[in-house]
Formats: structure tokens, C-alpha cells, sequence
């Protein structure tokens, strides 16, 4: 294309544009008005009508039980008593679950319990019918991740089999990770094809800490020529839900063989084992 003071458009290339630039009475704020009007913006996690877009009505956000950072240094659970304090627990603090099970990764950090709103929000994700509140989770997890963030070379989503991806549409965690990279100006560190789920591994509800662990066996894999890219590197790994940390333990334990030098989580939601005591200890 030669560049003129007409931008060198021929005549056929300039009809297209004219076809797809907006025509001179168009209004964009009349188009958003109107796209409201159709479409009221509306509370990810009840649906109820909001003021503003992508965030939460006023109900939901009380009712999301939001994690204040200072509790496990593994697993971001708060212990009560220790973690809702002003001064919190010491920096390197463990959980007993941590201290009983220690994770494959280093350091851990969670937005909220996963309960109330916070549990919708998780299975309207998971289910792909509210995609336009990553942009509000993003920011959160990017909050609630930074340090961890700043320190990783890449972002990894946990993989998803690919006959899993094709009936769900998308992997949440890889779109999680995706925003969260984008929030922080860090689209460079988003690694999505790293690993992969090498069979398709049965549903995790219902099974407790071992029966867990034992479903994921040799189900995560390395993509090729992956371990190149990972030996040496700082990772951040990324899922939607922490519940034991099965899923997320054998990412890390591929990860760690592949010579990575640190392996971190953020995840959106945590599981409280105050509601399922049965994956506490076994
Ligand atoms: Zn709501
Ligand atoms: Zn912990």
C-alpha cells in the first residue's frame, strides 16, 4: 500500500472503510445509552440492577466475605484470631493444614472465601455466562497477588483437558490469569500453553485430600519444548477455586521438575474447611 495524503486507500479499500467506520450522526454515548437501556447493567453475582457495570450491587458486596491478606503465607486462609487482627500473624505464618500437608509451592495468596457471592461468582465464571466481570476479579487478584505478581516470570493458568474446554467453551483459569497479566501491564508473563491436562480426570466433589491427589495422577503434563522456558524461571500459577490444593499441588510438583526456581498460587476463592471438615485432615 503506498502511504499518500490519502493513505494510499484505493477506491475499494476506502468503501470498506467507509462500510465500517461509524456514519458522521452516530453518537457513541447514545450507543452506550441505548446499549443500557437494552442490556441494564446488573450485579454479576444476583443479577440485580446496578447503577454501573462490572461491579457489585450493594448486598452482594457485603455479603463477600473478603480475605485481608494476612493469613497463611502458603494458602491465604485466615485463622480467626490471628488473621482479622490490625497487626495480623506473623509474615511467614502457616496454617495447621499447611504445616500438616505442606503444598508443593512456595507462597499463596486468595481475594475471598468461597461462600455467599463469592461462591456465585465463582460458578457464573466457571459456567461463562457472566465473562464481563473478569475485568472486576482481575483487579482483585492482581490486589490481593501483587507481590507475587512482581516477582514471576510467568503466569501459568492451571490446563483444562482440551474435550473439557471444548463442552465449557474456555478455561476460567486461563482467562483469570489473561486479565490478571492484562491489569498489571504484564501481557508478556501470560503462559497458557505450558502445560496440559494429558487425560481427562474425573470430577473432584465428593472426594476428600487423598482421593483428590490420587484422581490427578500423572494427569498434568508438560507441553513441548515447555521445559526450557520454565527451568529457572519464577511462576505464578492461577486458578479459580483453592480447595485442598490437589490440582494446584500437581501443577506445581510438573512445574518444580521442570526445574522451575519458585512456583507461587493466586487464587480467586478459597474453600473453608469449616464447611467441609472431611477435606481438612485426610
Ligand atoms: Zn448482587
Ligand atoms: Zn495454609
Amino acid at each position: 500500500m503506498h502511504i499518500t495524503a490519502n493513505m494510499g486507500l484505493d477506491e475499494s479499500e476506502e468503501a470498506a472503510m467507509a462500510l465500517t467506520l461509524p456514519p458522521k450522526w452516530f453518537s457513541f454515548a447514545a450507543a452506550d445509552g441505548l446499549i443500557d437501556a437494552l442490556f441494564p447493567p446488573s450485579c454479576p453475582a444476583c443479577r440485580d440492577e446496578t447503577a454501573t457495570g462490572h461491579s457489585l450491587c450493594r448486598a452482594c458486596w457485603a455479603e463477600t466475605a473478603f480475605l485481608s491478606g494476612r493469613g497463611c503465607a502458603t494458602c491465604g486462609r485466615e485463622i480467626p484470631g490471628l488473621g482479622g487482627g490490625r497487626a495480623g500473624p506473623p509474615q511467614d505464618f502457616h496454617c495447621d493444614t499447611c504445616q500438616a500437608h505442606p503444598p508443593r509451592w512456595d507462597r499463596g495468596a486468595a481475594v475471598f472465601a468461597y461462600e455467599g457471592a463469592g461462591r456465585r461468582l465463582v460458578l457464573g465464571l466457571k459456567h461463562g455466562d457472566r465473562l464481563d466481570m473478569l475485568e472486576m476479579l482481575a483487579g482483585w487478584m492482581l490486589r490481593a497477588g501483587k507481590p507475587l505478581l512482581a516477582g514471576a516470570d510467568l503466569v501459568i493458568p492451571v490446563p483444562m483437558h482440551w474435550t473439557r474446554r471444548l463442552s465449557r467453551r474456555f478455561n476460567q483459569s486461563a482467562e483469570l490469569a489473561r486479565a490478571v497479566c492484562r491489569a498489571a501491564g504484564r501481557a508478556e508473563a501470560f503462559a497458557p500453553a505450558l502445560l496440559r491436562r494429558t487425560r481427562r480426570t474425573a470430577s473432584q466433589d465428593g472426594r476428600n485430600r487423598a482421593g483428590r491427589t490420587e484422581n490427578l495422577k500423572g494427569a498434568i503434563g508438560l507441553a513441548p519444548g515447555a521445559e526450557a522456558r520454565i527451568a529457572g524461571r519464577r511462576l505464578l500459577l492461577v486458578d479459580d477455586v483453592l480447595t485442598t490444593g490437589a490440582t494446584l499441588n500437581a501443577v506445581a510438583a510438573v512445574c518444580r521438575q521442570a526445574g522451575a526456581s519458585a512456583v507461587d498460587i493466586l487464587v480467586l476463592a478459597l474453600v473453608s474447611f469449616d464447611e467441609a471438615p472431611y477435606l481438612r485432615s485426610a
